[in-house]
């Protein structure tokens, strides 16, 4: 059984075509990269996966269920750190995972809140509102509280944007701890970071997905020096 599965997924938006018919397999305990230009269509795919948005055609089943009959369960066992980070600002970051566990009435609500605490190294920022915390410890919030539903399967969208070099290999790492223990779809725009975390990369192009394979199997197959090289050919639609 996948994790993930689509059949012909379609968005559109009046006349545009944000995603046109993905057929898309991501198997249990996978990090998938999502990888596109601009407007290609990753965030929209994102949004429908997580039940965020409806497509316009096509099914997604989320561990063998589809997701419209069975959308209930399929909210518990999926959580979305989103592309605008998802933290309320007035709050403080002990305040922010309080609400969240509240919301999805976590029974051991301290339990878990500890655990990310330590996982995330929150405790000296646990006191502080939220939207004084540099981007990175923002991100780093936003994520934490994604998990605090123990998602089987969680989306990233782009969660190192913006970040300088230090906090985004913190991030990384925080990332390798949950790799294989969970489903993870990531989008980012850098090559390093899908080339680093991911077992598969998935390509999209003008809302198409192109190109779905390990690194260095795209690399292999475009012939290319470098895999930013592979992507830039894939993504371009220049000659394999
Ligand atoms: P980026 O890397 O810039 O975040 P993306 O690959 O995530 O891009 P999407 O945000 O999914 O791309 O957008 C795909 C296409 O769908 C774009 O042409 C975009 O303008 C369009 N689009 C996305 N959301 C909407 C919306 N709510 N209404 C109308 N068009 C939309």
């Amino acid at each position: 059984m996948y994790a993930i599965e689509t059949d012909n997924l379609i968005k559109k938006y009046k006349d545009n075509i944000a995603v046109n018919g993905i057929n898309l397999k991501i198997k249990q305990g996978e990090l998938f990269a999502l990888l596109g230009t601009n407007g290609a269509g990753k965030t929209t795919t994102i949004k429908m996966l997580s039940s965020l948005i409806l497509p316009s055609l096509g099914t997604i089943k989320i561990n063998g269920l589809d997701i419209f009959s069975n959308s209930q369960t399929i909210k518990q066992i999926l959580n979305v750190s989103p592309q605008e980070t998802a933290i309320a600002p007035n709050l403080t970051v002990k305040e922010n995972l309080e609400f969240m566990a509240g919301v999805y009435q976590i029974k051991y609500k301290n339990e878990k809140i500890e655990e990310l605490v330590n996982v995330f190294n929150l405790t000296e920022m646990l006191g502080q509102k939220a939207k004084v915390l540099s981007g990175g410890w923002q991100r780093k919030v936003s994520i934490a509280i994604s998990l605090i539903n123990d998602p089987q399967i969680l989306f990233l969208d782009e969660p190192t944007l913006g970040l300088d070099v230090i906090a985004r290999r913190e991030l990384w790492k925080i990332i390798e701890k949950l790799k294989g223990k969970i489903t993870i779809v990531l989008t980012t725009h850098y090559m390093e970071e899908a080339e680093k975390l991911s077992d598969r990369i998935g390509i999209m192009s003008k809302g198409n997905l192109v190109a779905v394979a390990t690194a260095d199997e795209l690399i292999r197959q475009c012939d290319a020096k470098n895999f930013e090289d592979a992507f830039v050919k894939i993504a371009t639609g220049d000659e394999l």
